[in-house]
Order: structure tokens, then C-alpha cells, then sequence
């Protein structure tokens, strides 16, 4: 049995989360929940799971569902609240789906309290790769990837060590955008949000369905990739596969290559990372290949989505760069989808802030803080 904590679990991943431990009641037993403002949902998983503990961002949502509970359940609330959940003395494994960077410090707090993680959240990686991988190997505790990619290079690597890569391969869908002759370059600004929201093959949150759009979600996973295998970006790249059957390839260096398939659905990957070294039955994910036809791949077109060129310029250089490419995109996101800046904009201003930072090598997490925040702060001016 693993008792594990969720933070972020009234989102996307939070709720499969929960699908996949209600598939394995004797496997995974769910001890804390964190959530933003969505009281309700909170409330319902926290009468179904009875977890010890529950925290939500609001403190006066706290304190009514504090009402509500009573003495059963302990309820916090804010950043703090966050740590608390990340460090409680009963919890096996922390799984954090929180977007935005305020999964970076319960992450880092969890890790230092011996819990191994699950990370969704990309910016945890992204931002401060260096500091959250040197330090689980200080603490001898795992992070486990929850993204369907990085869970597939997992698998495929099955512990190999990288001199026997030859290169990981991310596979990505392409977005709505991926066809050159409906969406040639110049009709880039005519793109609404309601088109950018339409992801083809996977249903998630508003931010990442952007990411996805732009390819910046492709890029932040290079990132990811590069510090979570211990990898150098020349060894990570993009593969386009419209299909999203094969979740990402790791080729060797004696030119074989392993894949990972499957019918796209995130509770794979999730429970993969939740009983992770086992493989549990489940018949949740089926797979139907005469159904699914073709697999296709292509080369990505950076010319009209240059931010895989940003990504890997950023994963390159490191340093603070990855955190204020990842907080520019951010706030230019934002920006779009409050149609204050179109579609082709987003990237000119995350290339805008990047050009304008002064990199600072080997951060300490303060220095990588203060570049996200400077970073927003710039990406508003350009907007
Ligand atoms: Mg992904």
C-alpha cells in the first residue's frame, strides 16, 4: 500500500489521479489533497477518499470547509498549506500537478522530507532542474515522471544508463496547427483562442492546450527531459506523430530503438509512476491498432513554431534562462487568451525576454525565483 498526497487534485491530472486509486483500492491509498478555489470538488473527493489532511489556496474557503469537516480532517490552506501536505510524516509518494510554480517549493520541501515525487507540473523541471535532481540523489529519493513522454522514456530506458543513448525522442502531436497548407504561416495572426483550445488528441487544462498549440509544451518537455535523464539537449529532440500513439522513443547507440504505445490516456502514465517498480493490472487502457490505422511521424517545422528553437537555446545555456523562458510564456499566454496579443506573439515576446536576461549559471532557487519574476514583469512591458 502507498499513501499518496495530491497536490492539484481537483485539476486534469489530479482527477485521473484519483480514477487510478479508486482502480487500486489495496494499492494506493490517498492521504492529502491539495486544491486551488475549487471548494467543491474538493469537498466530494474528501468524503469519498477520507484523506488525513486537505488544503485549498483560499484561507476563507479553508476555514468553511473547515466548518463543514470538522475534527476529521485537517484543513490548511495557502503556500504553507502546500507544505504541509508535501512533508506529512505518513505520505510515500508526492504527486504534484499544481499549475504554475507554486508546485516548485513543496516539491523541493518533500524531497528534503525523503518523499519520493511524481511530478507533472513541468516547471518544477523546467525552472530548477539542477537543484531538484541534485537533491533527490542527496536525499535518495525518486522523481517519477507523470508526463505521458517522460513516462515513456522511462520505460523504454528500464534503468539503461544514458552513455547507451543515442538520442531520446519526444514525440509530439503537432497541435491544431500542424497543417502547413490550412495554417500556413501568414494566417498565424488570424488564429482565435477558441481554434487554439481544440487540442486534437488530448483533453487538459487551458494553459497547456496553448502550450501544446504553440509547441512551447513540447519545449518545456526537452527541458524536462534534459534534467530529469540527465541528458545534454544536443540528445533530446521532437518528433511530430499527429497520432499520439507512440508517447515518446529512446534510441540506443546500436541504433535500436524502443518505443512506448498506447491509446492516449493519462491514468497510464500516472499509475506507472504510483506503482512504479510494478506493472498492476488494469483494464482501463486498451489499445486497438486496426482501429487507429496509420502511424505517422514528420519532422517539426521550427520556422513556424520557433519555439522549439527557443526551448532548446534555453536548455542549452541553462542557467535562469529555462525559468524565464518558462515565465515569459506564461504571462504571453495569458495575454492571448484575454485576446490582448495574437497567436504568433506569444513566442516573439518569450524570445524578446530571453534576449533581454542576463543568465545566471547554477542558480541558487532565490536567483531562479527573482529571474521568473523579473521575466513577468518584462513579458508584461512587451505585451
Ligand atoms: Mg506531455
Amino acid at each position: 500500500m502507498k499513501n499518496v498526497v495530491v497536490l492539484g487534485s481537483t485539476g486534469s491530472i489530479g482527477t485521473s489521479t484519483v480514477k487510478v486509486a479508486e482502480d487500486l483500492p489495496e494499492r494506493i491509498r490517498l492521504i492529502g489533497f491539495a486544491a486551488g478555489n475549487n471548494s467543491e470538488l474538493l469537498l466530494e473527493q474528501t468524503r469519498k477518499h477520507r484523506p488525513m489532511a486537505v488544503s485549498l489556496s483560499d484561507a476563507a474557503k479553508a476555514g468553511e470547509l473547515r466548518g463543514t469537516l470538522g475534527a476529521k480532517c485537517e484543513v490548511y490552506s495557502g503556500a504553507e498549506g502546500l507544505l504541509k501536505l508535501a512533508t506529512m510524516p505518513e505520505a510515500d509518494i508526492v504527486l504534484i500537478a499544481i499549475v504554475g510554480t507554486a508546485g516548485l517549493q513543496p516539491a523541493l520541501a518533500a524531497i528534503r522530507a525523503g518523499k519520493d515525487i511524481a511530478v507533472a507540473s513541468k516547471e518544477i523541471l523546467v525552472m530548477a532542474g539542477e537543484i531538484v535532481m541534485r537533491e533527490a540523489r542527496e536525499h535518495g529519493v525518486k522523481v517519477l515522471a507523470v508526463d505521458s513522454e517522460h513516462s515513456a522514456i522511462f520505460q523504454c530506458l528500464d534503468g539503461k544508463p544514458t552513455e547507451s543513448v543515442r538520442k531520446l525522442w519526444l514525440t509530439a502531436s503537432g497541435g491544431p496547427f500542424r497543417d502547413k497548407s490550412a495554417w500556413p504561416q501568414e494566417k498565424f495572426s488570424d488564429i482565435t483562442v477558441e481554434c487554439a483550445l481544440k487540442h486534437p488528441s488530448w483533453v487538459m487544462g487551458r494553459k497547456i492546450t496553448i502550450d501544446s498549440a504553440t509547441l512551447f509544451n513540447k519545449g518545456l518537455e526537452m527541458i524536462e527531459a534534459r534534467w530529469l535523464f540527465d541528458i545534454e539537449m544536443a540528445r533530446v529532440d521532437v518528433l511530430v506523430h499527429p497520432q499520439s500513439i507512440v508517447h515518446s522513443m529512446v534510441e540506443f547507440v546500436d541504433g535500436s530503438l524502443l518505443a512506448q504505445l498506447s491509446t492516449p490516456d493519462m491514468c497510464l502514465p500516472i499509475q506507472y509512476a504510483l506503482t512504479y517498480p510494478e506493472r498492476v493490472a488494469s483494464g482501463r487502457v486498451q489499445t486497438n491498432f486496426p482501429k487507429h490505422g496509420n502511424l505517422t511521424f514528420e519532422e517539426p517545422d521550427t520556422e513556424r513554431f520557433p519555439s522549439l528553437k527557443l526551448a532548446r537555446r534555453a536548455g542549452d545555456v541553462g542557467g535562469t534562462l529555462p525559468a524565464v523562458l518558462n515565465a515569459a510564456n506564461e504571462v504571453a499566454v495569458e495575454a492571448f487568451v484575454n485576446r490582448k496579443v495574437n497567436f504568433p506573439q506569444i513566442t516573439l515576446i518569450v524570445a524578446r525576454v530571453m534576449d533581454a536576461h542576463k543568465v545566471v549559471s547554477h542558480p541558487t532557487l532565490e536567483q531562479i525565483l527573482a529571474a521568473d519574476a523579473w521575466a513577468r514583469i518584462e513579458a508584461a512591458k512587451a505585451i
